[in-house]
């Protein structure tokens, strides 16, 4: 599959999710890193392929820290902000616009989240609580889950629970999907694959099935990146199955590296 896909490359939109999928997860998210020789296959790749795009959970600034790849986009926030090569990083005006309502909803429930370990990271146009370093876990679960998302809705913001996290988003309709629909369109691509470990990664391969089946795409290819703790849905739902960032590594530069019909080989 990977190898009909790189005889293509130069048509290929290639967009992949960062933690759990390029990076290993850790207990702090602020200690993650790009799997070693990631940053040189993607580097790779932009030169060849119609669009490589990381698209993740994480703010835009964080995003393109940790990935620090100049040639390629961003869509960071779940499809909130973008980064177009070249281009500098903008929020979607309409997830903006919800920003006083989040504050007021973070301030409430400031001492709460202290009580519970639960690490607040503030990502401008959203909120992620991270409850992966409470000390009872399932206790701050269900706080997140009961009071604080009763609370976010009652607020109009929309709680959404990921791994180890439930962020509060504002009532925008934007997502990975979103994102990756977007970003193709504009590409011109005819393929597309998406990698990804989560929940959130299947709006994206759905997007793009989508766009398959309204003639926008001849083909689209879901790769589910496998590891702990990585809900069953994502492996179900690949045409395609790899062990952990390293894998998906390896699709990566078996994407760069194989000689395409129309991209340019190597200088
Ligand atoms: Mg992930």
């Amino acid at each position: 599959m990977v190898e009909r896909l790189a005889r293509h490359v130069g048509e290929l939109a290639v967009l992949t999710d960062l933690d759990g999928t390029l990076a290993a997860i850790r207990p702090r998210p602020e200690d993650v890193t790009i799997v070693d020789g990631a940053r040189e296959a993607l580097t790779a790749l932009a030169r060849r392929a119609a669009l490589v795009a990381v698209v993740s959970g994480r703010g835009i600034d964080d995003l393109i820290r940790i990935v620090a790849v100049p040639e390629i986009a961003y869509a960071g926030n779940h499809g909130m902000e973008f980064r177009r090569p070249g281009r500098d990083p903008a929020p979607d005006p309409d997830a903006a616009r919800h920003r006083p309502a989040l504050e007021r909803f973070a301030s409430r429930f400031r001492g709460a989240f202290d009580d519970h370990d639960i690490e607040v990271e503030d990502k401008g146009v959203t909120l992620s609580l991270h409850y992966r370093r409470s000390g009872d876990r399932e206790r701050a679960a269900r706080f997140l889950t009961g009071a604080v998302a009763r609370a976010a809705r009652d607020d109009g913001l929309v709680p959404t629970p990921g791994r180890m996290i439930l962020e509060i988003r504002p009532p925008v309709k934007l997502d990975k999907g979103t994102a990756a629909r977007a970003l193709v369109a504009e590409s011109g691509a005819r393929r597309a694959l998406f990698m990804g470990d989560d929940h959130t990664d299947l709006d994206a391969s759905r997007a793009l099935r989508a766009m398959c089946e309204e003639g926008l795409l001849d083909e689209a290819v879901s790769i589910g990146v496998d590891g702990d703790e990585v809900p069953r849905e994502v492996v179900e739902e690949a045409d395609l199955v790899v062990d952990g960032p390293d894998g998906a590594l390896q699709v990566l530069r078996d994407l760069g590296q194989a000689r395409g019909r129309r991209g340019t080989p190597d200088p």
